[in-house]
């Protein structure tokens, strides 16, 4: 029996006096697409976090290729290969695309290879490619949503978490984002995705789980969420 990539048990985060995840499970297992849906402040954001050691959790357990990472920090996490690519992106605005993409690496020490991975982000991302030397603060949004996930990419992550990033984008550059989502799937990139675009996030992954209030209330493969009535009522506008 194979273990999950990602296994999180009972896991519960608190800001302060607010429980902002409180006693979550879920799995994704290497290869999969898996969307995570719900409310504003359901707590979608927080999980993520907790999965790249942002945020350190009162309890429970998040374990990665079988081992406990519940305690270790943001770098090692890194190194193991997990990636984040955060809400609102977060791109180094005075800097430019490739010091961005240099940052993405900071775990790395194969100088030789950071080169040749920024050298295939510009092959993959032929805009970024473009304007290398342009500050990342001047790209538009699509733009840096592409950059954030080519910087998460340098590290080379198993797992990449994407939060939100359809987020402000027009529908054009959002399928293009989607695109390269599902091509990096296929590449071999695991992923626990974050968006409000429930339906075209259902439509792009394996499995979905939706969460409310800090909960798992409802899970199950992507294709029968999505014409699930209370997912529909909820989260797809009927
Ligand atoms: P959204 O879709 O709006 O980003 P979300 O599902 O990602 O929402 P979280 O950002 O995880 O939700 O927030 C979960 C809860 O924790 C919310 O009630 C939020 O107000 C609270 N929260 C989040 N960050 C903090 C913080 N730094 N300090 C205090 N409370 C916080």
């Amino acid at each position: 029996m194979t273990v999950p990539l990602l296994e999180i048990e009972n896991l519960s985060v608190n800001y302060g006096a607010i429980q902002a995840v409180r006693g979550l499970s879920l799995h994704v297992e290497e290869g999969e697409i898996v969307t995570l849906i719900g409310a504003n402040g359901a707590g979608k954001t927080t999980t993520l976090r907790a999965v790249s050691r942002m945020l350190r959790p009162v309890a429970g357990s998040v374990r990665f290729g079988g081992r406990d990472i519940s305690r270790i920090p943001t770098d090692e996490a890194v190194r193991l290969g997990i990636a984040q690519s955060p809400e609102g992106r977060q791109v180094l605005a005075r800097q430019s695309i490739q010091d961005n993409l240099e940052l993405g690496a900071y775990t790395r020490r194969d100088a030789a290879g950071v080169k040749a991975d920024i050298a295939r982000m510009y092959g993959r991302f032929p805009r970024l490619g473009e304007r290398r030397g342009q500050l990342a603060g001047t790209l538009s949004g699509g733009e840096q949503q592409m950059l954030a996930i080519a910087r998460a990419l340098m590290s080379r992550p198993k797992l990449l978490l994407l939060d939100e990033p359809s987020l402000g984008l027009a529908p054009i550059i959002v399928r293009e984002i989607f695109a390269i989502i599902r091509e990096l799937n296929e590449q071999g990139v695991t992923i626990l995705l974050v968006e409000q675009n429930a339906r075209l996030a259902m439509q792009s992954s394996h499995r979905t789980y939706v969460l409310e209030a800090g909960q798992i209330t409802l899970e199950g493969p992507s294709r029968d969420l999505v014409s699930d009535e209370r997912v529909l009522q909820a989260y797809l506008g009927g």
